[in-house]
């Protein structure tokens, strides 16, 4: 058993491997203690969609056997992970949170989940999100709305709240995240949890169900900075079944570990300052600032004026491209076809009359189309569908997409101009605290604000990390590091740096 006072369930990924390693603990003793962790909060979280504590049982226990041999362990092995419910799990339901794929079990893992299978980690569930992560608060879910441990009225930010929620509420030691537009940060932000999205390319999407293919990316949700680089070192690099992962070196993320940031040079964006923020969030924020300052580093405000487009131009984007992707959602292929599903959920709707896909006529497959996709997609995807389509319309495509590409060069060019002069910028991650669960549901505006200052990384392709860097009214604040592409192990630099400076993450929700 454990020699510490400490419950496992409360421990980082080290200071569990490093229990492990001395067998001072079981890889079961660990995975014990988080399932007896979500038996004893979940129902005030709601932050998985399903639970897998059988296979988390059998994965623990071909840990401590291999451990048992004597084979030489990697850092993840025994470690529970839970994984956003829009990465396929082989034979576990992998829903996306939508009423349209609710029985859908993949044939296969996703790229990252083979890596941290492969590595040992132990798969504790799948976590809640804003349906097919088109959202900020996990209210946009199909099934349900998950909580903030700091504050059970509040949402968990979103899109993958139910990770950053099962991080901050040690249902997980550490949970994996998908960022389109801030998905990972800004529920990191609001959980009081770290979150990295890193560079596009930099972590195979293959088994990522798709929103926006050109901005989506994985990345890790976990109890502090040196948590991060070890789930970094573990989920990066080329992966020939995704095109579009970079064919580069992955570093030893561990060796960015380093207390230092004497002559680093810090770019304070002016811009995402506007819109809103909360003063007490800016404030927070500029402290962060001034304390890497007082360890050496050189401060400057600066101006990117695009960026302040960069949330009409994600709308459009982010939309077009989702409107695309969705398109596969027909009733024929996998999850729900209208008149057939039998779940619960679909009876409210009102489940239309049978249409077997062996109908003939044209009709009958397009009456199927219609009509699973009413039945299946949610009103936020829904309108989503619509926009993305109208945008890339003929007559229309040049007006919209076209000139959104065309700004998204700008912004990136402002993001080039800013590095060739400083090493990181450093903004909030979101403009305010978590808010209040239906405050902003019938106020699309509000909803997208809290992404204001997240979306532009993804529109550059850039890799960014939240932190937690204060409280408002008991609500974490999350302050945000960018640096240029593939410059991951600056942000983890400079973040353990402060980390290791003002302690945040040692705070606990007391759920
Ligand atoms: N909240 C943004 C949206 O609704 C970003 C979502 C995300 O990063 N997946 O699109």
């Amino acid at each position: 058993m454990s020699m510490t006072d400490t419950r496992l369930c409360e421990m980082t990924i080290h200071e569990l491997r490093d229990l492990l390693k001395a067998k001072q603990v079981s890889a079961v003793e660990i995975a014990r203690s988080f399932i007896d962790r979500i038996e004893a909060v979940e129902s005030r979280i709601k932050a998985f969609v399903t639970v897998t504590p059988e296979l988390a049982l059998e994965q623990a226990a071909i840990v401590d056997e291999s451990i048992e041999r004597g084979d030489d362990i990697g850092p993840l092995a025994g470690i529970p992970v839970a994984i956003k419910d829009n990465m396929c799990t082989r034979g576990t339901l992998t829903t996306c949170s939508s009423k349209i794929l609710y029985n859908f079990k993949p044939i296969y893992d996703a790229t990252v989940v083979d890596k941290l299978v492969r590595a040992g980690a132990v798969t504790i569930g799948k976590t809640n999100l804003d349906e097919f992560a088109m959202g900020s608060s996990t209210e946009n879910s199909g099934f349900f709305v998950t909580h903030n441990p700091w504050n059970l009225d509040t949402v968990p930010g979103g899109s993958s709240g139910g990770s950053a929620a099962a991080v901050a509420a040690d249902e997980c030691a550490f949970a994996l995240g998908s960022d389109t537009g801030g998905s990972i940060r800004q529920p990191a932000s609001f959980c009081g949890v770290v979150g990295m999205k890193p560079t596009y390319g930099r972590v195979s999407r293959y088994g990522l169900v798709a929103f926006a293919s050109s901005l989506d990316q994985i990345g890790p949700l976990t109890k502090d900075v040196t948590d991060c680089a070890i789930v970094m070192n573990a989920i990066c690099g080329k992966d020939p079944l995704d095109s579009t992962s970079l064919d580069v070196p992955v570093p030893d993320f561990m060796k960015a570990l380093v207390s230092d940031v004497r002559n680093l040079k810090i770019g304070v964006p002016k811009e995402f300052f506007g819109h809103g923020t909360d003063p007490e969030v800016e404030s927070a924020v500029r402290a962060a600032i001034d304390l890497l300052v007082s360890l050496g580093a050189e401060a400057k405000e600066i101006s990117m004026p695009s960026v302040d487009y960069g949330l009409p131009v994600y709308y459009i984007i982010a939309p077009a491209e989702c409107s695309s992707n969705l398109a596969r959602y027909d009733g024929v292929r996998y999850g729900h076809r209208t008149g057939t599903s039998t779940s619960p959920i679909f009876a409210k709707g009102g489940v239309s009359s049978n249409l077997p896909l062996t109908k003939g006529g044209v009709g009958g497959v397009v009456s199927l189309y219609q009509k699973t996709r009413e039945e299946g997609f949610g009103p936020e995807v829904k309108q989503r569908i619509m926009i993305g389509t109208y945008a890339l319309s003929a007559g229309y495509y040049d007006a919209y997409y076209l000139k959104a590409q065309k700004v998204r060069t700008l912004l990136r060019r402002d993001f080039e101009k800013a590095f060739e002069e400083f090493d990181v910028l450093i903004t909030p991650t979101s403009p305010t605290v978590a808010f209040a669960i239906g405050e902003r549901v019938d106020d699309p505006f509000a909803m997208k604000l809290a992404d204001i200052c997240t979306i532009p990384a993804n529109l550059a392709g850039i890799p960014g990390i939240s932190i937690p860097c204060g409280f408002k009214d008991g609500l974490p604040i999350g302050l945000q590091i960018m640096a240029k592409g593939l410059n991951e192990e600056t942000l983890i630099r400079v973040a353990y740096t402060y980390e290791q400076h003002s302690g945040h993450h040692k705070e606990k929700p007391g759920i």
